[in-house]
This record gives C-alpha cells, sequence and structure tokens, in this order.
C-alpha cells in the first residue's frame, strides 16, 4: 500500500487552524502558553516537510539529493522536538521546577541528551530514515531510539502533570493519557508495516484535546469580566518569582460594591465590574488584569513600563467620572493598594498576604485611599504569620500542653474544680501567651481543630490523673465561639469524652462574653444540646465590657466567671466596690454560682469571700501549673 497524502493534509490543516488560534489569544504572555505555541508551530512544520518532502519524491520526481535529505531532517529534528516540548510543558504548567531535586532533573535532562545525539547522528548518517519507491522516506532502524525517547516523554509528561498539576480535572487528564496512549500504540505499530500513516493525524488530534483540556480559555479568564483569572495571576507570579523578574501588583479594591448591587441589580453591578476591567486593561501597554476578588482587579506592570505614579494617576483620573451602562450611571470608588516584588514581599504567600493586608489597610483610610505596602509596617503581619506557623508546628507534633489553674470552693474550703489553661512554647518565638494566638487561629479557623486537641487532652487528663478519686470534682474547659459555632461541636465532644469514659459532670466549658455577643442560633443551639446531655457552662469575663445580661436570661449558664479587671477595680475604686457587691447579690438571686478572678491578695481573698463569691481562682492560690505540679498541689491541700 502506498501512502494516502490526504491525511496528512488534514493533519497540517488541524495544525495551522490550532496555531491562528492560539496566535490570536490575548494571555499568549504566560509561559506554558507560550511553549504550548512553539510545540504546535513545531508539529506543524514537521507535517509540512514530511508532505513536501515525500510528494516532490513520489510524485514531482525528484530524487533523493541534499535538499531532499536536508527536508527529511527537517522533518525528524521538528517531529521529535515535539516530545521534548511536551514534556517541558508538563512540567511549566506545574510550577514545580525539576531543578528542585537531583532525580528529577536528571530525568529530564536524559531524554533531551539522547535526542539530540540522535538527531545529530542523523543528520549526518541518515540513520532514521531510507528512501524506498513506493512511500518516500521511510522510518529505518536509527528512529526506535528516537521512538523510545517519545514515548517515555510522553510517559514522563503525562505522570508529571497527574502528580503536580493539581488544577487539572481527573477526567481531562485521563483525556489527555487516552490519547497519549493511542499515539504510543500507533506509532509503534505502524512502525515497519505498509499501513499508511496515521500517526501525524493522531498527534494533531492530540494537540486539539491538549487545546482544549490545558489551553481552555474558559480556564484562564474570567467570563464575567473577561479579564485573567486568579489562577493566571498564580501562574505568572510563581513564573517571575522564578526567574527573579521584578513586577509591581495594583489592586483596586471597590468601595461599597454591595451597595451598587443592591440599588441597580446585580446585571448592572456585572456590568460596571465589566466596564472597570476593561478600563483597566487600557491603563497600562503591558499590563496584565486579573480578577483578584469579587469586586477586586490586580494590575501587574513589569519594570520599564508605565510606571506606578502614572498609572495610579490615570486610574484615579478615571474613577473621578461616572461609569455608565445602559440606563444607570453610576460614580465609583475603589481603593488602591501597590505591592512590589521583591521589595514588600518574596513568595507568593508573602505576596498575597501582603497584597490582603495592604488592602485592608486601604479600606481602613477610607474610600478611594492608595496604600502603598512599602510604607505599611509589615511588622504585624510577619509577626502574625510567624505565630500561626508556630501554632501549626505545635499541633503537628503536638507539643501543646495544658496547665490547670485550681480554683477554690469557699464553702467546702478546698479546691474542687481547676481552669485548663493552654501553653504553647516555640523554638523560635519563645512562649507565646494565650490571649495572643488563641485570637489568630480563630481568625484563621485552626482553633477548631487546636479547641479539639485541647479538650482531648484535658479528657486524657481526667481518665489517667483518676481526678474522681481526688477534691477536683470538674474541670474548666475555654472553648471558643468560633469552635462552638461548628456543626460537629456536640457530636466531636461527646465522642472524646465516651473515649476516655469521662462523664458529664467532669467537664464545664467556659465560653467569653465578648464571644459570645455576637453569636448566631446554631450557638444556643449546641448550648442547649450539651446542656441537655448534663454538661455545664460558664460564662467567662463577666463584666469586661458588653452587655451580657441577656445572655444569663436565654442560655443557661450554671456559673459566672467576674473578669479579673472586674475584680481588681472594686479594690482599688469604692464605687466599683459597690458596683461589685451588687452584681454578686443579683447573681445569687438568679441562682448563679460565682467565680472571681485574678485573686491575688490575702484582703482579696477574704473579702470576695465575705460578699459571697462561691469560688476563688488566682495567683493567690496558684498559677497554672503542669499537670503533676497541679496533682501534687490537690495531694498536699487536701
Ligand atoms: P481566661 O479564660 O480569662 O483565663 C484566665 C487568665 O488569667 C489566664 O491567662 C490565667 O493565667 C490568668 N490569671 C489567673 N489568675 C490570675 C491572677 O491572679 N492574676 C493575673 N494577672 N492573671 C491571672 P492565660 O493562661 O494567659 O490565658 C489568657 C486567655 O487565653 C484566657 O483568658 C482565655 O481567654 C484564653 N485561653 C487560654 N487557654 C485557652 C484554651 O485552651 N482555649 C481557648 N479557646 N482559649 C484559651
Ligand atoms: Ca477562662
Ligand atoms: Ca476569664
Amino acid at each position: 500500500m502506498g501512502w494516502d497524502v490526504n491525511i496528512d493534509i488534514c493533519a497540517l490543516i488541524i495544525m495551522c487552524v490550532l496555531v491562528v488560534l492560539q496566535l490570536s489569544k490575548h494571555y499568549m504572555s504566560i509561559r506554558r502558553s507560550f511553549v504550548f505555541l512553539i510545540m504546535l508551530i513545531s508539529q506543524a512544520l514537521a507535517i509540512l516537510c514530511f508532505v513536501v518532502g515525500r510528494s516532490l519524491f513520489l510524485y514531482g520526481g525528484v530524487q533523493p539529493n541534499t535538499f531532499l535529505n536536508l527536508i527529511a531532517d527537517a522533518f525528524y529534528v521538528l517531529q521529535y522536538l515535539v516530545p521534548l516540548l511536551f514534556m517541558h510543558y508538563m512540567v511549566v504548567w506545574s510550577g514545580r521546577s525539576v531543578w528542585e531535586h537531583k532525580a528529577t532533573a536528571v530525568l529530564f535532562i536524559i531524554p533531551i541528551v539522547i535526542m539530540a545525539f540522535g538527531l545529530i547522528v542523523n543528520a549526518f548518517t541518515h540513520w532514521a530514515y531510507t528512501w524506498t519507491l513506493d512511500r518516500g522516506f521511510e522510518d529505518d532502524t536509527g528512529v526506535i531510539i528516537l521512538m523510545a525517547v517519545t514515548v517515555y516523554c510522553i510517559i514522563y509528561g503525562v505522570v508529571y502533570a497527574g502528580i503536580f498539576v493539581r488544577k487539572l480535572a481527573f477526567s481531562k487528564l485521563v483525556g489527555v493519557a487516552v490519547i497519549a496512549l493511542a499515539i504510543i500504540v500507533v506509532m509503534i505499530w505502524q512502525y515497519g508495516s505498509v499501513m499508511s500513516n496515521y500517526v501525524n493525524f493522531l498527534i494533531a488530534i492530540g494537540m486539539l484535546v491538549l487545546y482544549i483540556v490545558a489551553q481552555n480559555q474558559a480556564d484562564m479568564i474570567d467570563h464575567n469580566t473577561q479579564v485573567l483569572n486568579r489562577s493566571i495571576l498564580d501562574e505568572r507570579m510563581r513564573n517571575h518569582i522564578k526567574n527573579k523578574k521584578r513586577f509591581d501588583l495594583i489592586v483596586l479594591a471597590m468601595d461599597d460594591f454591595k451597595f451598587v448591587n443592591k440599588t441597580f441589580g446585580v446585571t448592572a453591578g456585572d456590568m460596571m465590574l465589566m466596564q472597570v476591567a476593561r478600563f483597566l486593561t487600557t491603563v497600562s501597554l503591558r499590563g496584565k488584569v486579573y480578577r483578584y476578588g469579587a469586586d477586586q482587579f490586580a494590575l501587574e506592570i513589569s519594570p520599564g513600563d508605565i510606571g506606578l505614579e502614572k498609572a495610579i494617576k490615570v486610574i484615579q483620573e478615571r474613577f473621578r467620572h461616572p461609569w455608565i451602562t445602559e440606563d444607570v450611571s453610576v460614580m465609583l470608588s475603589a481603593t488602591i493598594s501597590c505591592v512590589s516584588y521583591p521589595n514588600d514581599a518574596t513568595s507568593i504567600a508573602n505576596i498575597i498576604d501582603v497584597v490582603d493586608y495592604s488592602v485592608l489597610s486601604a479600606k481602613a483610610k477610607g474610600k478611594g485611599a492608595v496604600v502603598y505596602a512599602s510604607d505599611l509596617n509589615l511588622h504585624n503581619l510577619r509577626k502574625e504569620k510567624a505565630i500561626e506557623k508556630a501554632v501549626e508546628h505545635a499541633m503537628k507534633n503536638d507539643t501543646f500542653e495544658v496547665h490547670y489553674q485550681p480554683i477554690f470552693n469557699t464553702e467546702k474550703q478546698c479546691y474542687t474544680s481547676a481552669e485548663a489553661l493552654v501553653r504553647l512554647r516555640d523554638d523560635m518565638l519563645g512562649n507565646i501567651p494565650p490571649d495572643v494566638f488563641i485570637p489568630i487561629a480563630e481568625r484563621n479557623g485552626t482553633i477548631v481543630k487546636l479547641g479539639m486537641m485541647i479538650f482531648e487532652k484535658v479528657c486524657k487528663f481526667i481518665t489517667s490523673a483518676n481526678l474522681r478519686e481526688t477534691s477536683i470534682e470538674y474541670i474548666e474547659v475555654n472553648v471558643s465561639v468560633v469552635q462552638c459555632m461548628q456543626k460537629n461541636f456536640v457530636e466531636d465532644l461527646l465522642a472524646i469524652m465516651e473515649k476516655y469514659q469521662v462523664t458529664p459532670d467532669q467537664i464545664n466549658l467556659e465560653v467569653t462574653e465578648t464571644a459570645a455577643a455576637n453569636s448566631l442560633a446554631i450557638l444556643q443551639e449546641n448550648i442547649e444540646k450539651l446542656h441537655a446531655k448534663g454538661i455545664s457552662f460558664s460564662l467567662d469575663d463577666y463584666g469586661s465590657g458588653y452587655s451580657t445580661l441577656g445572655y444569663i436570661h436565654q442560655l443557661p449558664f450554671r456559673i459566672i466567671k467576674l473578669d479579673r479587671l472586674m475584680v481588681w477595680d472594686a479594690f482599688a475604686n469604692e464605687r466599683a466596690g459597690i458596683t461589685l457587691k451588687y452584681t454578686v447579690g443579683m447573681l445569687k438571686e438568679l441562682k448563679v454560682r460565682i467565680v472571681a478572678e485574678g485573686v491575688e491578695t490575702e484582703e482579696q481573698q477574704s473579702r470576695l469571700e465575705g460578699i459571697g463569691c462561691d469560688y476563688l481562682q488566682g495567683w493567690y492560690y496558684s498559677k497554672a501549673v503542669p499537670e503533676n505540679d497541679f496533682l501534687d498541689m490537690i495531694q498536699k491541700a487536701s
């Protein structure tokens, strides 16, 4: 059987269409798209050489001369460049450098070296092909090496994508793998067979699949505003950082955009955003515009372009005029935050933190404010991030400790309970007080897991120390309101208690009043559920600011803990003393038990006992101490 030129011409047409499509995209400048374009061009030219070379020989009567051999050589170079480019494409896409590990680097280099060697040898000896009368130039034994490397590259690329390209949906990966497998099979099957040449066509289909799967416009562009999306921003920043290329980000955060949406409707709101986005693309010639958040855009400016100051001027000027859609005309305003790499931040996570922090600072300054990250005191942000890390580290390595502070029962004249207080020691930061790291853990959500770890430690201690045999009736455990609002909060607590055979009367949960003040129905529901199971609650830090009488009425608190500042005030100031006395009287009428916190002196102890506090807690008795010290203490006291 001879050679069917039509199939190769079809392949060539597909390749040309792909090249044109790819060239017409305005997001060309991400590196992955560039590699993809080179791959397409390389493959298109390879097929062109193939068709021209064979046609000249078979139909044009040209004998294999230097020129014809040159065309054949070019075909092999271009054709076998494609698998290398494919491998490179997958690596660029993943954003994971192959040079990070010796093994991946070696595995990456070997095929390139072999391929280069094979192709150079081929240029001199033509060992990859021979000329046959019925099919023109045809693969010879030398090509087996090139084919083997091709198979290797395809597998490397697919595996790399499977492992590192997390954005790639599994179904899409399967699509790429199937077509890759088909190419491999047909390539091997076709070698030495007299069948027509299907490989070029299949490769063209493969490129088409890759175009749809990996170069899909919808995955790169925000469909509402038609600018690049966040994942492309991440990808580009990663590349810049890798290449140590400076850039500036201007983040535009719309002010009160919710108001626009509410007043004019979401459709008009979307139109406005679209207009802002379109305007931003005109601010600088080479700048890239991204949708950064729901009502936020980022403009990336590279060195040598318009420059920060000028760009900001242009933006501010535009915002002095209304934005007009079909039927509304609105004055909009936006804050502007500027972050520069590498001056303000040096890693992707860092840049994003600094951007978010700058946007918050700009918002705090007021509508239309401009903030340069370089003017901000990033110290607080860095400290917070360092503490976040320390908390994560301690959670991973389970290095948190729980200390216990005894609580004195004035009626029984002994310790009948204790408060569990978490302690964190970090190698770098030293002791980090809980009132520093707990709010941070609350902000980023780690408190949910951390809280459960603390609770588990407490339950374990209650059982292993056999507290039931001591004077200690129950342990007070602080729970953050963020925890209380979790759906599974009740089930998780009960499961841990069951695991350690701790009974509800051995646990009391402390909730702070500040946090409780902004609570939701779930909080109330959870508290009531646990209360129904026999677990009691304390209202912590009573009198430290917010009015909580409403809460005392609504939620079933068994204990109220008077904030230590309120207690101390009562001794420094006569009127505060009277307030405290009547507060205690009122709470007693409400039939709740009272703990006075911050008891530091004998005078405080006797007066607080005198006005009727049921429990006293403070350094007068003991600070919070480690488990064993605590056990020793209650042993001695009884
Ligand atoms: P809190 O719940 O009001 O805990 C009482 C704090 O007062 C503790 O500080 C305790 O060491 C301190 N304290 C006790 N007696 C005295 C005294 O006589 N004088 C003075 N000056 N201080 C006294 P700590 O351990 O630093 O905890 C601070 C806050 O961190 C706690 O306030 C609580 O809100 C939070 N916290 C501590 N452990 C946990 C925990 O396991 N989970 C949660 N969610 N929050 C915790
Ligand atoms: Ca407490
Ligand atoms: Ca307290």
